[in-house]
């Protein structure tokens, strides 16, 4: 058993404890939250630490095979270039994919993160997720614009979908982004999560010419899509944003979160909201400011009371896998996003995505969330710094 206190602890559930105490199990199950020293009731000294305490924080949005991508892909220049530059970038050896993705993994674990959402297209990463310390939900990710093939791609994506279930990892089907999947395959895939209650992602509103091109049919974004694959030759406009045109395709009673949302409006989010209740705004910041550089309107979405949960994306749009940097680049640009808050979309938000807030997001008995240390946090007023660093005390 171990009791530890800090300058404050985060329960996140229910609010910070200034010189709270956490007691906790050798494996670090939580065995009580305490207000003060009064009701401790072993004989324990307990462990000061200099910082706030947290939960183990969940990324919702990695990309663990793209790990090899790191400092290859120009900064700043916009998704469609981003994309492209993908293409050639993705040349490496197994053996390096697989070192970068093994290097990430154990980098998030010592960036204090418990659990991770993560896109695959392949198998590669299936037996570091086995072996690793971190828990994994795979997004099998499908894409495909032409739907004659749809059943196709569906069917790749299933049996990818039964290799991750065969080695015991949780995964479900997802589709890529609103441009990149025909309203068939979309519905394929919406009626299988429907039939298996599952979690549902996408890529959303990463560029302003992703609303165009479905509002106007035209535009810089959709004309260089065409140079990269000349399969938009023929793109129609549904006359609605990205957002609506794709979502009336999916379920409206499963978990869905959307990834970026750089370019959603309060329209977009009400109407989300409206059609689903179980929608989740999965913020990239670091990636944002990579890919666009610029941020979703994170002031709206707070006003909007939308559930916000944190994603590094991958090393191909981010120069460290780290969610507290993530809270750093959001708290330097909204100074008012307390970070009770931030604290909260990095952790119990996540966790109620995922369905695993039974284990993971608060500090609760019983709960197993990891504990997570942040050092060089201003003490009065709890607002993080450059400089804050994060130390899993377990
Ligand atoms: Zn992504």
């Amino acid at each position: 058993m171990r009791l530890l206190t800090a300058d404050c602890i985060y329960p996140v559930s229910t609010p910070p404890l200034k010189y709270g105490l956490l007691l906790i199990d050798d494996d670090g199950t939580i065995l009580d939250v305490l207000h003060d020293n009064h009701n401790v009731s072993v004989d324990l000294k307990p462990e000061y630490h200099h910082g706030l305490i947290c939960p183990g924080f969940i990324n919702a949005h990695c990309h663990l095979e793209l790990s090899f991508l790191k400092g290859k892909i120009a900064r700043g220049k916009g998704l469609a270039n981003f994309i492209q530059s993908l293409i050639p970038a993705r040349h490496a050896s197994e053996a390096e994919i697989l070192k970068a993705a093994n290097d990430a993994d154990a980098e998030m674990h010592a960036n204090g993160i418990v659990m991770v959402g993560d896109i695959s297209n392949n198998n590669s990463s299936i037996e570091i997720k086995k072996a690793s310390r971190i828990h994994y939900h795979s997004f099998i990710e499908i894409y495909d614009l032409n739907p004659e093939k749809a059943f196709e791609s569906f069917d790749k994506g299933k049996l990818l979908l039964n290799e991750f279930a065969a080695n015991g990892l949780s995964a479900s089907m997802t589709p890529h982004a609103s441009y990149s999947v025909s309203a068939k395959l979309l519905k394929l895939i919406g009626d299988f999560a429907y039939e298996n209650d599952s979690v549902l992602s996408i890529h959303n509103q990463e560029t302003a010419g992703e609303n165009e091109m479905f509002t106007e049919g035209s535009g810089t974004f959709v004309e260089e899509l065409n140079k990269i694959s000349g399969a938009y030759g023929n793109w129609k406009a549904s006359g609605f944003r990205s957002l609506a045109s794709v979502f009336v395709h999916l379920p409206k009673c499963n978990r869905i979160e959307f990834v970026h949302n750089t370019f959603s409006s309060i329209e977009d989010v009400r109407w989300a909201h409206l059609y689903n209740l179980f929608v989740w705004w999965c913020m990239c910041p670091n990636a944002n400011l990579y890919i666009e550089q610029r941020l979703p309107d994170l002031d709206m979405f707070v006003n909007e009371v939308a559930k916000i949960c944190v994603g590094t994306d991958s090393y191909a749009s981010n120069s460290s896998l780290s969610i507290l940097d993530e809270l750093k680049s959001i708290q330097e640009r909204h100074k008012k996003i307390s970070t009770q808050e931030l604290i909260k979309w990095a952790t119990l938000n996540g966790a109620e995505f995922f369905g695993l807030q039974k284990k993971f997001g608060s500090f609760e008995k019983g709960k197993k969330p990891g504990i997570n240390l942040i050092t060089n946090v201003d003490s009065y007023m709890q607002v993080l710094s450059i400089s804050s660093d994060v130390i899993p005390l377990v």
